[in-house]
């Protein structure tokens, strides 16, 4: 029998299928031939197979690492189930059952152990594991490595010293979302030396995209609906109280429609949910709570009411549309609104170091009897400020949370914690959010911008179903954007090839109005007009018109060090919205 012909036996006698998908069998033969790889697969598109069959084909153990228990559960039975003795060690287990399991391991009993990486240095599992011989090692999820992934585990960096302990046998890195910096990420941080990368599959033909710019929202979603009554779809929008207003602005116009978000009770979300999967609602109105696990393949459009705050998110949501593979449109509704109420939502994220420690003290002062949560969240602070306050003490372990009083985590300890430190993670979904913009901007194909994201090379220029190449279906035409789009593009291209040279004359018209900002921020803050802006960075702004915070600091360095952010602010919403007055007539 050739290989393939081996593999194929196994993946029916193992699994029941009858084919491999599409990259399965490159990832499963680089494993068998002792090559690393990274592979980058779509949820859904059967990864734990990667690295399933060539645990069940190799000599030896593999370890699976992974942070999802009930995942690990699952699998185990199924593995169980089908012959291939194996278990998993995680923090659900009672310390007897886990006295239990390392026994058995160190006697050699399991082929195949998953455990979650916060496991690693429990009662010596890494010592039995040097005297066994493990000859592979899979990590799924393995973007919770890096900082740049969008769940960062700071366990997962405890995974290159296990494999180097456990003597570097093959290891294979598993995800769904990474893009190139997390790739590299994973890859280095794995201390991978040498690795096959497959990245594929991202593509989804059946759908469509489109980026709008309407001037009134509303207006347009309820000219969508109408026109596609019937049909199944899901609104997103940022917050609860945009999700309140679009729901009833459908309600009250007859539709079916139902709402879903993290602030109703749980019944009311099951009902929601229900109703939509059996096609009592059509049209879903929901904050990002709503989707995960949803089971409804005839979703024909998804709108974001508001742009999200990376193209992970925003591809994750639209990935529940068209899931039988008919055509299903996922449109954005874009305005430069969405990009500042971003920004105000991850600052919120991210609160001042002095407020935290003065958190803190409180916490301090109240001693062992603790403090209400609740007592605590009230004050002149907005209480998400303060509740962000409270979860950066409770991650860097300063105070715990038990039945909702807050306690000091250790009596006494030293306040140390740095504003760097708190922000550590900002300036990455800051990253992001811009090139979300980029993405909402871009003159080329959404579809080839998207793959190019997470690293897979498309095989066309133009997809024929975007709002850049021409929407086949109803060729719904975005003569302004284009519009929109020449100054804008322009300037892109300029300020990728140019830092410091001139670039252009600056529009004299912006840069009136940049001058008026400029005003307007001396006066209220009592700064002085030179140390906002100077004249010669204000030129360039108006030659160049920066849309993304990015595009500003390439204008001028300084200005990220120089903490004129929140200036920084006011002049790109104005830049914004001149390009805007001046393409639309
Ligand atoms: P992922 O981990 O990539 O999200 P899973 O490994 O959970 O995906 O697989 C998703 C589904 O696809 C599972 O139900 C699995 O049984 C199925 N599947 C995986 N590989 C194949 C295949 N070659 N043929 C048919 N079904 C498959
Ligand atoms: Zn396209």
């Amino acid at each position: 029998m050739s290989q393939s012909e081996i593999l194929r036996e196994y993946l029916q006698q193992y699994f029941g299928h009858d084919d491999f998908r599409l990259g399965q069998r490159q990832v499963v033969e680089s494993i068998l031939q002792g090559e690393n790889v990274l592979a980058v697969f779509p949820t859904g598109s059967g990864k734990s197979l990667c690295y399933q069959l060539p645990a069940i084909m190799l000599p030896g153990i593999t370890l699976v690492i992974s942070p999802l228990i009930s995942l690990m559960k699952d699998q185990v039975d199924q593995l169980s189930q089908r012959g291939i003795p194996s278990t998993f060690i995680s923090s659900i287990l009672s310390e007897e059952e886990l006295l239990k399991r390392m026994h058995d391991l160190r006697q050699g009993k399991y082929k195949v152990i998953y455990i979650a990486p916060e496991r690693f240095y429990s009662e010596g599992f890494i010592d039995a594991l040097k005297g066994l011989h493990v000859s592979f090692v899979a990590v799924d999820e393995a973007h919770c490595i890096s900082q740049w992934g969008h769940s960062f585990r700071p366990a997962y960096l405890r995974i290159k010293d296990l494999i180097e302990q456990v003597g570097s046998p093959i290891v294979g890195a598993f995800t769904a979302t990474a893009n190139r910096r997390v790739q590299e990420d994973i890859v280095r941080l794995l201390g991978l030396k040498e690795y096959r990368l497959f990245v594929s599959g991202f593509d989804r033909p059946n759908l469509e995209f489109r980026i709008e710019m309407p001037r009134d929202k509303q207006e347009f979603v309820l000219k969508f609906v109408k026109k596609n009554l019937g049909k199944p779809g899901i609104i997103y929008a940022a917050t609860r109280k945009t999700v309140e207003d679009l729901y009833s602005l459908l309600i009250n116009r007859g539709i079916p429609a139902g709402m879903y978000h993290a602030g109703l009770s749980s019944q009311d979300r099951v009902i929601a949910q229900d109703d939509f999967t059996r096609g009592k609602t059509t049209v879903m109105v929901a904050t990002n709570a709503f989707g995960m696990g949803i089971d409804k393949s005839d979703i024909r459009y998804i709108i974001h009411y508001n742009m999200p705050r990376s193209l992970e998110h925003y591809y994750q949501e639209v990935g529940r549309a068209g899931r039988d593979g008919k055509l299903a449109s996922c449109i954005l509704l874009y305005s430069e609104e969405d990009y500042h109420l971003n920004r105000a939502l991850i600052n919120i994220n991210y609160p001042s170091v002095a407020l935290v420690e003065s958190v803190y003290n409180r916490v301090l002062e109240a001693g062992d009897k603790g403090i209400a949560l609740d007592v605590l969240l009230k004050g002149n602070i907005s209480k998400q400020i303060l509740h962000s306050a409270v979860r950066k003490l409770i991650e860097y372990n300063y105070v715990k949370l038990k039945s909702g009083v807050i306690y000091p985590f250790l009596s006494g300890r030293k306040f140390e914690l740095t504003q760097e430190e708190i922000d550590q993670h900002k300036k990455v979904e800051l990253e992001k959010l811009d090139k979300m913009v980029e993405y909402c901007l871009s003159k080329r194909c959404l579809r080839c911008n998207i793959l190019e994201y997470f690293n897979e090379e498309p095989t066309f220029t133009k997809c024929g179903s975007c709002s850049v190449c021409g929407l086949a279906a109803d060729g719904t035409k975005r003569k302004f954007i284009d519009d929109l789009l020449k100054g804008i593009l322009n300037v892109n291209a300029q300020t990728h090839v140019s830092n410091t040279e001139e670039t252009g004359e600056a529009d004299a018209a912006l840069l009136d109005v940049l001058k008026r900002v400029r005003e307007r921020i001396a006066q209220k803050t009592g700064v002085p007009r030179q140390a906002v802006f100077d004249d010669s960075t204000l030129e360039r702004m108006a030659a160049l018109k920066p849309v993304t915070r990015k595009q500003l600091f390439k204008i001028d360095a300084g200005i990220e060090q120089r903490k004129v952010e929140l200036f920084a602010d006011e002049f790109l919403l104005e830049i914004h919205r001149y390009l805007r007055k001046k393409t639309i007539v």
